[in-house]
């Protein structure tokens, strides 16, 4: 990359802080590097950015063990989370690479990830909160059977929620959406007081500022900071 562009990276990523900071906001900024080359995430590296998502396995693990090695040489910490449909037999390879799972979304996915963790991993519950959206939970009750099922599980961390918002010029919509998915939260933080489950992975780069109006803590944003995927 240029340094024109990576100048141009640099304004855009400030731009969202600035969005962030003007909604009262101290959410975190997840940047969604799938498509991009791993030179194309070390400039974003050498932006200040350092927590990535991917939405690939395959993808994830073919970029991201030598990014998280190099950097970890000049003192940067790098992590990655998943963000996208997960398999079972995907798991075993992932859990090495990743610092948290944003799309646990059944109780399989659970067994997997603790047969494979060495350590402590981070995990999201995706929920379903828009009709376009295919994947997360779409009932309380599976959702708490897979919370319950968690205080056996030692290597599993939940964290709290994760959601995609219907993709549609409607805002009313979209913001019904993550209005659904902080309502759900607070549901379940209330009956598994046993956790914190503060996290609410919520808004991407056309719907972020409306996530950050409804209590968003994380924002996965790609596009507004990479430009489009070809
Ligand atoms: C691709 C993706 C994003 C980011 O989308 P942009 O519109 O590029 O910001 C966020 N979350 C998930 C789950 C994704 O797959």
């Amino acid at each position: 990359m240029t340094d024109m562009e990576k100048n141009a990276m640099s304004e855009r990523i400030e731009h969202i802080y600035t969005a962030i900071r003007s909604k009262n906001s101290s959410a975190q900024l997840l940047t969604v590097s799938k498509f991009h080359s791993t030179e194309e995430i070390q400039a974003a590296i050498e932006c200040g950015l350092s927590v990535f998502g991917e939405n690939r396995p395959q993808e994830l693990c073919e970029k991201f063990p030598s990014l998280i090695a190099q950097n970890k040489l000049c003192n940067k910490k790098v992590s990655v989370h998943m963000i996208g449909n997960l398999q079972r037999n995907k798991v075993k390879s992932l859990v090495p690479v990743v610092s948290c799972i944003q799309s646990v979304d059944r109780i399989e996915l659970l067994y997997e990830i603790e047969k494979y963790a060495e350590k402590k991993i981070d995990v999201l519950f995706e929920y379903h909160t828009g009709e376009e959206s295919k994947s997360g939970f779409t009932s309380k009750e599976t959702l708490y059977e897979v919370l319950t099922a968690c205080e056996k599980l030692p290597h599993i961390n939940p964290k709290g929620f994760m959601t995609m918002a219907p993709f549609t010029k409607d805002i009313q919509a979209i913001r019904k959406s993550f209005q659904m998915l902080y309502r759900i939260a607070q549901e379940a933080q209330t009956e598994f007081s046993q956790y914190t489950l503060s996290e609410l992975s919520m808004g991407m780069s056309n719907d972020y500022e409306i996530a950050l109006e409804e209590g968003s803590t994380m924002v996965r944003i790609g596009t507004a900071i990479f430009g489009s995927r070809i």
